[in-house]
């Protein structure tokens, strides 16, 4: 890609995911494993580029939300470990025992289908038992009153042919969140966790090689709570520790450029739906980036841009393909000039929050459109 063809882009510091693997690496009890979870793209990141960064430094395992991300990272040559988190049919049990996947096993009449699948075809499929805690989404329910119908399917699951079970993993609903309640809920969702491995243990006599249920709010907020392996998505990718205990460094700067420059009278009108009236003599800058890039246009009106040395409102709603930013009190701005949506000057979490949403959401929503371009230093 040309200087000249750059619109709008991604800059991608592959060195700061590897300081980030490295400083939460160091942040864990000796011989705890590591899982990177590189679903969606690795968070807008590009799985297979920091797939192969956290293959070179040595990480322990990979996750993804499904079969056809697991598969851009075999056949983009990855040899690593990797476990899909979500729901894959069970007519790909082949696909996934010849590419060496792991699957996830959510409930009992999941675990017969692989079984009775991989049987048939005289193979055995690794797989990682989810059990679900509190999040109630996916997993064998264990709360309560399903504890012992819950501990049951999953030694039944554990003896079935053509299944090799190696791990067992929950997911905190609110781990990342502060407050009395939230910690009261994540340390019972963790004391479930750990019953119903001694109890499977105990009943079955099942012994999982992996146990893991650390997210990233948990790597930060828990660390107690490490076990065989951690699972940190967004804290690879630098955010999500608001104190930075970690010194975690944000690994993508989304920037435009400034298109064109026009002046404007006190009281004109700027956009569709007419939502900002200029109230000044206005220098206006066009950018061309848009909701169609992956800026939300929930933030229209609500965020800042940073460009010039300073920080540039964003004025009129959000179009698809562009969006207007004051630059009048920045006169160094030109036509031609790099604009930063959002990385190390301007933080995702100010724009995720002037859109309403989450830096998850921000990340995910980087379109195809906008290229992602890797630094490697
Ligand atoms: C997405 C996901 C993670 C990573 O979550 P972060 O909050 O980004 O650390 C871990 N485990 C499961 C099951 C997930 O779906």
């Amino acid at each position: 890609m040309s200087e000249l063809e750059k619109r709008t882009w991604a800059e991608v510091n592959l060195d700061n995911i590897r300081h980030n693997y490295r400083a939460i690496r160091n942040s864990l009890p000796a011989g705890c494993r590591f899982l990177g979870v590189v679903k969606a793209n690795a968070y807008g990141h590009g799985a297979l580029e920091v797939a192969k960064v956290l293959e070179e430094c040595g990480a322990d395992y990979l996750a993804v939300s499904c079969l056809d991300e697991a598969m851009e990272l075999r056949d983009g040559g990855i040899s690593m470990p990797v476990l899909i988190l979500g729901h894959t049919p069970c007519e790909y049990t082949r696909m996934l025992v010849e590419n060496d996947i792991t699957q996830t096993i959510t409930c009992l009449a999941k675990a017969v289908e692989f079984s009775e699948e991989a049987a048939r075809l005289g193979k055995e499929l690794k797989v990682h038992i989810a059990l679900d805690t509190g999040m109630s989404r996916l997993g064998v329910l264990c709360m309560d009153d399903r504890f012992d119908g819950g501990v049951e399917n999953i030694i039944r699951a554990c003896k079935m042919p053509g299944l090799k079970p190696e791990g067992v993993f929950t997911h905190f609903a609110v781990s990342d969140t502060e407050g009395a309640d939230n910690e009261r809920y994540t340390r019972e969702q963790f004391r479930l966790f750990c019953e119903v491995i001694d109890e499977v243990r105990a009943k079955g006599g099942v012994d999982f090689q992996i146990r893991h249920c650390a997210n990233s709010g948990a790597v930060v907020n828990y660390p107690e709570m490490c076990l065989d392996m951690v699972r940190p998505g967004l804290l690879l990718y630098g955010y999500g520790d608001p104190e930075n205990r970690l010194g975690l460094k944000p690994c993508l700067r989304f920037v435009s450029k400034v298109t064109t420059i026009k002046h404007y009278a006190p009281g004109t009108d700027v956009s569709y739906g007419r939502r900002y009236t200029t109230d000044r003599v206005t220098r206006m800058g066009v950018l061309g980036v848009g909701y169609a890039d992956g800026l939300p246009r929930l933030a229209s009106n609500q965020c800042s841009f940073a460009v010039a040395g300073g920080l540039a409102p964003q004025r009129g709603t959000i179009c698809m393909d562009m969006c207007m930013i004051d630059l009048t009190d920045l006169p160094a701005a030109a036509v031609g000039s790099e604009v930063e949506i959002f990385g190390p000057v301007n933080p995702i979490e100010t724009v995720a929050s002037a859109a309403k949403t989450i830096p998850y959401e921000l990340l995910c929503a980087l379109s195809k459109r906008v290229p992602r371009v890797y630094k490697k230093f």
